[in-house]
Formats: C-alpha cells, structure tokens, sequence
C-alpha cells in the first residue's frame, strides 16, 4: 500500500489531471494540500477551502483521500486528550476547523491509524506561527488513546533549514520548530530514509556544507535552487511500518502541473 503526500497547487481550482498524477503514483491514500477535492471523492475536507485570520479567500485547502478500496477515511474534528488514565474533555481542532489541516482515520485491511494532511499557510508572511499553532492545536489528539496512537503528519509546511546568509535565522527558528515534533513522538521519514551515503544536495542553497540532508521537494518559477518545504513525519507503529520514505524520483516540475515534488512511502501489505 501507498501513501503519497503532495502540495497539488490547484489553483485557480479545477485542473483534474493532477488527481491522475497521482493514481499514476500508484497512491491507495493521499495527504494532500492546495487541493480542490469533489463530492465524488472519498475525501475528508473542508469544502469552502481555508478560513485564514487575515481573511484571504482561499478556494482550496487540506484534505485525506482514499484512492482505492484498500483504504477508508473517517473525519476527525475533535480530540480528547488524557492525563493519568483520566479523559481531559473533548478540544477543538481549529487548524481542522479553518481548513489547512485535514485529518482522518484510516482503515486500511486490518490497520488504523491517523492521518494528518498540515499545510503551512503563509498568514500576515509567516508559515511557521502557522505550524507552531497546529502542533498546539494537535497536543490533545496526540495524547487521545483513540487517535494518537499511531500517526502520519505530512505536507507542505512552508519552512525550512535552507535558508542562509542573512536569512540564516530562519532557519535557526525553523529547524527548531522541526527538533520541537521529535519531542511530540515523531520521526523524520524522508531523513530516516535518506542514503546514508548521499552527501550534499548538489542544487540546495543551505549553509550546511556537507552536513546538507535536504531533499529537493519546491521549485520557485525561474529558479534552479532547491528548496525543502514539504515533510513526512510519524509516530507510534505506523512509522516503523512506513518504507523508503523519499520524494518522487525525476520528478518532472513542468510535466506535474504542480511547483511542489510528491512525497512517497510505502507500507507492508
Ligand atoms: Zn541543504
């Protein structure tokens, strides 16, 4: 079975051969962002696209869809979390609410897990409060016997450590945010998965020299530097059963309709 994690950048909405890229992919679920999913989708989203605080219409949001019968979704708007056996109520999910983040539990054979599709919406010229506040919002549900026992969180976050020079300081703030969700349970699939013997990202601009392990997931119109913006972490059972986490390989920038490269991993039948 395959998950596929990609920013599909439909916009203005409607082109439907991105929703064929991704059957082309070989995906059974998708966690996708910048989408324009239809009724006729097996898909947990919000339909109105994203509510921002800065009251920009966005006509597209977050959602998880099921592919292939392999896979269902089941939508989850609330969470409840859990201090010493004792339930702490039930917590709205504002991210869910809003629409950049899009969760579902998925049945898929005799597996469940939660699947967390987190777009870094640039409000007021920052994604990173945006990550900070979804992580915040994603507290109780980590905690939720029910939901966080077993996750995916993937997407298009909108930050990275590749900044340098006299940006540099994002990337100190934006690597932490990054260390911050080690500290929630999750692992990093795609630096995980990473040959070890790969070395330095040849296109990537960051000051890391030969400690470079970015992967090139953004293309900016007109520029050949890469950019990492898009991650697949996970925690509990569900990351040690995810495979060969990696973007696309040869991904076509032009060809996919889409700036943004698709994240693949594979899990055991
Ligand atoms: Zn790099």
């Amino acid at each position: 079975m395959r998950i596929v994690s990609w920013n599909m950048a439909d916009r203005p909405p409607g082109d439907q051969s991105r929703w064929e890229t991704l059957r082309g992919l070989g995906a059974d679920l998708a966690l996708v962002q910048e989408a324009v999913p239809g009724p006729h989708h097996r898909a947990v989203y919000r339909p109105s696209g994203i509510a921002g605080r800065d009251g920009k219409a966005r006509p597209w949001g977050s959602a998880v869809v099921a592919l292939t019968d392999e896979v269902s979704v089941t939508p989850v708007g609330l969470a409840e979390g859990w201090w010493q056996g004792r339930s702490l109520g039930l917590a709205p999910l504002d991210c869910v609410s809003r629409g950049h983040v899009a969760i579902a539990r998925v049945q898929a054979r005799e597996r469940s897990f939660t699947a967390i599709s987190a777009y870094g919406l640039m409000e007021f010229g920052y994604a990173s409060g945006t990550l900070l506040r979804t992580l915040a919002d994603l507290e109780p549900l980590l905690d939720d016997p029910e939901l966080g026992d077993s996750v995916i969180l993937a997407g298009d976050w909108n930050i990275g450590t590749w900044w340098s020079g006299r940006d540099a300081k994002y990337a100190q703030r934006e690597g932490a945010i990054l260390d911050l969700l080690a500290a929630y349970g999750f692992v990093d699939c795609l630096y995980r998965d990473l040959p070890v013997g790969r070395g330095r990202l040849p296109e990537c601009g960051c000051d890391l020299g030969d400690g470079c392990r970015h992967v090139w997931t953004f293309k900016k119109a007109g520029s050949e530097r890469a950019y990492m913006d898009d991650y697949l972490f996970a925690s509990g059972p569900i990351a040690e059963q995810l495979r060969n986490a990696r973007v696309t390989p040869d991904w076509g920038w032009q060809a996919g309709g889409s700036d943004h490269a698709p994240l693949i991993a594979d899990l055991d039948a």
